[in-house]
């Protein structure tokens, strides 16, 4: 599945190419073509899982195609979400992918003063990011007016009741027009959660990516923290050392899994790399050879990696870490099947700790630090 054929139109997807994303990921593939198509969305999904631009795309698409008919200024899509951070983060990804629609947005939160949020609100905005507590200050102050809304997002919605926003949100809600389009995402569902959502959404549909955490459990997980220009090196000694019969190894870009192969040749180690660039017969070639013991070691990105299933694949090794924390446990669900026992080493540069961050935060747990 490929963003086109959910229909994003082009100028989105310019962006998104540009932005490196070149697939969806299974939320994006599971809510945007019911977003397109106007229904309300009950989403359970971590950060991790690429949820935001699963709300925000399909937003801007269809304030876009909206646009021809729009002659005021007004808000007209609200995203709520509990913290000043995800708040940036949100407005971030919506300037990336609004960058050729002309699609306006802003975001406002508390903590800082507040002249340079209502310059950006007086300019005219489509899209507004709020935290709670601002976007009623600015309300009241007569800054935010919420009639025009026809998409309204609450993102993180166990974490708002956490910090004690129930208050707000049920202040909030009344002031936005009935007919509206509604998506609610939260990374759990307790009772609490599922009677707010009850209250918000209409016929809404339930989208859903499985708990991740349970395929790590039967996997050996480590930890090497490296530098970037030390892994090659890593990379044989560990490919020496573990003495496995088959390992899959996971590059980041395309020209790096060429990159690894050669390297490994060179070292006396069989391998051979699939990706994007190569043609079928190449891909199937490289994957029969690694399936029937020919070649040991599989280079390959996550795209050529979909799909491939390989039966007691003993070793993974996360060569570089993924930018979606999903990826990780996609990458690593492919060891250890069936009753076999799996290992899965994951080098991690120093620049790559914030995506390492984002791995232990929707896996919950601490990888193992081997060195
Ligand atoms: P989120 O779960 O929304 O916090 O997204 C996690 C990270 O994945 C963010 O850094 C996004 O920019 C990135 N991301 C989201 N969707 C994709 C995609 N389809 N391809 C590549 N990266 C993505």
């Amino acid at each position: 599945m490929t963003f086109k054929e959910l229909d994003i139109i082009e100028p989105i997807l310019k962006a998104l190419n540009e932005a490196g994303y070149e697939i969806p990921t299974i939320i994006q593939e599971k809510a945007i073509p019911l977003a397109l198509n106007n229904k309300d969305i009950l989403g359970l999904a971590q950060t991790g899982t690429g949820k935001t631009a699963a709300f925000t795309i399909p937003i801007i698409q269809q304030l876009y195609q909206n646009k021809e008919n729009e002659k005021v200024k007004s808000i007209k899509a609200l995203i709520l979400t509990p913290t000043r951070e995800l708040a940036i983060q949100i407005n971030d990804c919506i300037k990336n992918y609004t960058k050729y629609t002309g699609v306006r947005h802003t975001v406002i939160y508390g903590g800082v003063n507040q002249n340079t949020q209502v310059k950006d609100l007086k300019s005219g905005v489509d899209i507004l990011v709020a935290t709670p507590g601002r976007l009623l200050d600015l309300m009241n102050q007569g800054f935010v007016k919420l009639n025009s809304i026809r998409h309204f997002v609450l993102d993180e919605a166990d974490r708002m009741l956490d910090m004690g926003f129930i208050h707000d949100i049920k202040r909030l809600l009344p002031k936005l027009p009935k007919e509206k389009q509604t998506l609610f995402f939260s990374a759990t569902m307790p009772r609490s959660i599922a009677t707010l959502a009850a209250t918000i959404l209409h016929n809404p549909v339930k989208v859903e990516v499985a708990p991740v955490s349970s395929v790590v459990d039967t996997v050996e997980q480590y930890l090497y923290f490296v530098e970037k220009t030390d892994k090659k090196e890593l990379l044989i000694n560990l490919l020496i050392k573990k003495n496995k019969q088959s390992a899959l190894v996971f590059s980041r870009t395309k020209h790096g899994a060429d990159k690894i192969a050669r390297i490994l040749c060179k070292a006396g180690i069989g391998s051979e790399s699939i990706h994007g660039d190569k043609s079928q017969n190449a891909r199937q070639r490289a994957l029969t050879n690694f399936k029937s013991n020919k070649t040991r070691v599989l280079i390959a990105t996550d795209i050529a990696a979909r799909g491939i299933d390989i039966d007691k694949l003993e070793l993974v090794i996360n060569y570089d870490l993924p930018e979606i924390a999903e990826t990780y446990v996609h990458r690593i669900g492919r060891t250890g099947r069936a009753g076999n026992t799996g290992m899965a080493l994951t080098f991690c540069a120093p620049e790559e700790k914030a995506l390492l961050k984002d791995i232990q935060k929707l896996t919950g747990k601490d990888i193992t630090i081997a060195n």
